[in-house]
């Protein structure tokens, strides 16, 4: 068991709870959670610019027009609602997103008319581009990458002091080239994301299952019988628990080898799966004992199973190498939980001790408690 399970979280450095807030742990997916400290950092970032910018017109060491000085003052103060807004309803990140850039697209379009003495004022639609690829997609990056190339060549006209056709032309290029290469970079990035996303939950779905058999292993078992178990508590739903335990299997190992006894363990488990519903937990939780969680299932239908279980495996009689026929029984301990009554905990000990009580009366049989 890794160090860390079941220790309460450590507790978050209150700046970074003040910044992100207390709610972005409920995001699940790990890029939507990059995206939304992306965004909080773009929007504090913003709102700081813009109010360092404003301090310095007003201080008069960079004195701004005033209606662009007012425009400034409105971005400040419409990001830090947005941040608040975004700190507390994370999972509103992208709607929050494409506000945010409108905000930005109408503060650009103001510096381009109202700020004619600024010749690189058309650097903000650079500076722009690497976070709408980032959090809007490629697609939303070029549709803004040519509403910008638009601005660029119209705006600054309407201020009195357009652009050269020279300038027009080399920042009409240059925006091309840096779309391009936002392009390539987010979609390398993504699906570079994407296919690590897919081989870590194939490693976790291998991870669960047993090699010889195919079905769950014991620990996998163990976390979605507990999973399955407490859903059923919460409902008020019967569930029952299987144990079954090969008779006699060390002698059929000791009589045909050891490939022959995994032959078996592979049939009995594959008749097993066949049997029980899909909804049904099967597991394999030791050499030749399997376990079997049935959801909403009472004495009721978990007995009569599971004496159906019995007599297939005994009709069983799986061929090994060589076309040879083996005899194999089990024996299986029922225990029902009625109503949701009753831990998971107890409930497999019951079956547990069912089976041993099956093996006592003489096995191949079929054994409840409780
Ligand atoms: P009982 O009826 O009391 O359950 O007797 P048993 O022989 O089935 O039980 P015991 O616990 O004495 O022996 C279990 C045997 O299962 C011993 C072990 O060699 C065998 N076994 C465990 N895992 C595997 C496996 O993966 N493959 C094979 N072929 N045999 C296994
Ligand atoms: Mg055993
Ligand atoms: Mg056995």
């Amino acid at each position: 068991m890794a160090e860390t399970e079941g220790l309460p979280p450590k507790p978050r450095p209150l700046l970074t709870r003040l910044i992100f807030g207390a709610r972005q742990a409920h995001l699940g997916d790990e890029l939507l959670a990059f995206k939304f400290r992306f965004l909080v950092a773009l929007m504090l970032a913003g709102a700081s610019a813009n109010a360092l910018l404003a301090l310095g017109s007003h201080s008069g060491h960079n004195v701004i027009a005033p209606t662009h000085l007012r425009v400034m003052e409105a971005f400040v103060v419409v990001a830090l609602l947005l941040w608040w807004v975004l700190r507390l309803c994370p999972q509103r990140t992208q709607t929050l997103a494409w506000i945010f850039e409108a905000l930005c697209l109408l503060e650009f379009a103001s510096a381009m008319v109202f700020v004619p003495d600024d010749e690189l004022r058309l650097l903000w639609y650079y500076i722009n581009l690497p976070g709408v690829f980032i959090m809007l997609g490629l697609r939303a990056g070029w549709a803004i990458s040519a509403l910008s190339l638009v601005c660029i060549w119209t705006l600054a006209s309407l201020s009195g002091a357009p652009y050269s056709t020279h300038a027009v032309a080399t920042g009409s290029t240059a925006l091309l080239a840096l779309a391009l290469t936002l392009h390539v970079l987010v979609a390398r990035a993504l699906s570079f994301h994407r296919r690590m996303q897919a081989a870590s939950r194939e490693l976790e779905h291998l991870a669960s299952l047993d090699p010889l058999t195919g079905l769950l292993n014991a620990r996998a078992f163990r976390v979605q019988s507990e999973a399955c178990a407490a859903s059923m508590q919460r409902s008020g739903l019967d569930y029952a628990v299987l144990f079954i335990d090969l008779d006699h299997f060390k002698s059929i190992n000791d009589h045909h080898g050891h490939a022959a006894g995994d032959e078996v363990l592979r049939a009995v488990a594959e008749l097993l799966r066949a049997r029980l519903r899909r909804s049904d937990l099967l597991g394999r939780i030791g050499g030749e004992e399997f376990a079997a969680l049935l959801p909403d299932t009472g004495a009721a239908g978990a007995l009569p199973l599971a004496e159906a279980l019995r007599q297939a495996v005994q009709a069983l009689r799986p061929a090994i190498e060589g076309g040879q026929r083996i005899e194999v029984t089990a024996s299986i301990g029922v225990a029902t939980a009625t109503s949701g009554t009753g831990t998971l905990d107890a409930l497999i000990r019951r079956a547990d001790s069912a089976m041993y009580a099956a093996k006592q009366a003489g096995r191949n049989r079929v054994t409840a408690l409780g």
